[in-house]
């Protein structure tokens, strides 16, 4: 039985602050259970400690001059077993596992992150005192960079993966700290850690990992290029024979619009007539007008540039003056927040805004829209189409990284052939974008086709099976030289 140890920052229901966390909270467990012998290592933060049963001791031990205790718990829901790694500059902390109350990231994250990478790679190469030592360190983001560059320090060493969530964060520190850190001073070359006078974490494991993977294919081929490769794009194409895009999947348990304990009204691509209900229970909860005489788009995510806010901002007069309702639940940049409030004060019937994380609403909003709003700058995969997909409702998303992998336009041909699934436009213009809510907007109108695309998109398979049967090969295949 091949022995799996897969790091990450986050893990739902644990701690969750993206998409990362719903990949380290469903993955590691699928991989498990279709038998491999899998750890999860995360950091002890405050807020895991307060939401877990108590903990048993797995280890205590001394990592580079730090000592440390690794706590051993399982993932709530599941049988995974998972390793929190137990250090006051985790237990300490509340709230945001990056940010400070302020919303500045903690100054020591350097050492704070470093240090789950240092405790990876003992574990890895069996310097941990464990009995347990993995055959394959799977690391994912910025984070856990340098644990496959310290693992890869060592021989013999286990297979080492790296996964990309993003490449907007880098983990870039400067030169100070590196000293601080006391990383190899190999590490401090171009071709190593070091990008543009600083110490990049991402780089750890973008330099070094037997494999590299990112969470679409349509992705993996936009970082080999600029802009998408944000100046890691040279290296990358240098890495290309090692870099697979292998789409996420979902938690096929939790959103699934039969079984969602969140609906006011379960429902199905056969009972799809059921799904207005939530609509309804949406639109009172939010105090827009309540009826179904227009489609009512939805809109979760974090409010910042990423996610296409500069291309609903400027045409938002003209959304909400076709006949539609618009939802919008999120946190994020607080120019944003001001602007979607002001909005939605000025048009209580037609818009809404929370501006909160709340993980029921957000299943509401899946359930009651008729149609999400997806028109991200980039999307390394996306989860909330996927989610859409699967609840019937509609995504209209921009052709980039993921959403172009997974969304297939409404056009004549598509609704012929019975593949269309939502609504895509190409270029970043909010003219473009308008233009697809149009179309969108004018199929909704036409109940027969649109009932048709509803169970098309909802007929699509994005369970994580698949995808772990592809990360399955990754660590088992023979690797490329
Ligand atoms: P990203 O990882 O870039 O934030 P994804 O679409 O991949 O974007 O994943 C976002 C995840 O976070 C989804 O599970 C989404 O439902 C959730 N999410 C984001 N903002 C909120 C919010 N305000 N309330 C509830 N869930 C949210």
């Amino acid at each position: 039985m091949e022995r799996l140890l897969f790091v990450a920052s986050e893990a739902y229901p644990l701690i969750k602050t993206g998409g990362l966390a719903d990949v380290a909270g469903s993955l590691p467990e699928v991989l498990r259970q279709q038998g491999m012998d899998v750890r999860l290592l995360l950091p002890a933060y405050q807020q895991v400690l307060e939401t877990i049963a108590p903990p048993t001791l797995v280890a205590e031990l001394d990592v580079h001059g730090t000592p440390l205790r690794i706590l051993g718990t399982t993932l709530p829901g599941t049988a995974l077993q998972t390793w929190l790694l137990d250090h006051p500059l985790f237990t300490g902390r509340p709230g945001n596992p990056y940010l400070d109350t302020h919303g500045q990231p903690w100054p020591d994250n350097a050492e704070r992150f470093l240090l789950l990478c240092r405790l990876a790679a003992a574990i890895a190469v069996g310097e941990a005192g464990l009995d347990w030592i993995p055959d394959i360190l799977h690391c994912n983001d910025w984070h856990t960079g340098p644990a496959i560059a310290l693992t890869h320090l060592h021989h013999p060493r286990p297979r080492t993966v790296f996964t990309v969530h993003s490449l907007a964060h880098m983990g870039l520190f400067d030169r100070a700290t590196f000293e601080r850190l006391q990383l190899p001073e190999d590490f401090w070359h171009e071709d190593a850690m070091e990008f543009y006078n600083q110490v990049s974490f991402i780089k750890g494991g973008l330099v070094y990992a037997d494999c590299i993977t990112t969470v679409s294919p349509n992705y993996a081929r936009e970082i080999c290029e600029s802009p998408g490769g944000m100046g890691l794009e040279g290296l990358l194409r240098q890495r290309r024979k090692h870099l697979t895009g292998i789409l996420n999947g979902i938690d096929s348990a939790v959103w699934n619009p039969a079984m969602d304990p969140h609906l006011a009204k379960r429902y199905s691509a056969r009972s799809l007539g059921d799904k207005v209900r939530n609509k309804r229970a949406l639109q009172a909860r939010l105090g827009l007008a309540e009826g179904n005489e227009r489609p009512l788009l939805g809109l979760v995510g974090r409010l910042v540039a990423q996610k296409g806010l500069e291309l609903i901002l400027p045409v938002l007069d003209e959304i909400l003056a076709l006949p539609v309702q618009l939802a919008v639940l999120g946190t994020g940049e607080s120019h944003y927040e001001q602007l979607l409030q002001a909005r939605a004060a000025a048009n209580p019937d037609t818009m809404a805004v929370v501006l909160a994380y709340d993980e029921n609403l957000a299943h509401g909003i899946e359930a009651g829209a008729d149609i999400f709003l997806m028109p991200s700058l980039f999307e390394p995969c996306g989860l909330n189409q996927l989610y859409s997909l699967r609840y019937g409702t509609l995504p209209l998303v921009r052709a980039v990284g993921g959403l172009a992998d997974t969304v297939v336009d409404s056009n004549p041909q598509t609704l012929a052939d019975g593949t269309a699934t939502g609504f895509v436009f190409e270029q970043p213009d909010a003219a473009e974008l308008l233009a697809a809510l149009r179309r969108a907007t004018a199929l909704w109108y036409d109940q027969k086709q649109w009932r048709q695309v509803q169970r098309n998109a909802m007929r699509q398979d994005f369970s994580w099976q698949h995808s772990a049967n592809l990360y399955h090969q990754l660590y088992i295949s023979p690797l490329k030289t």
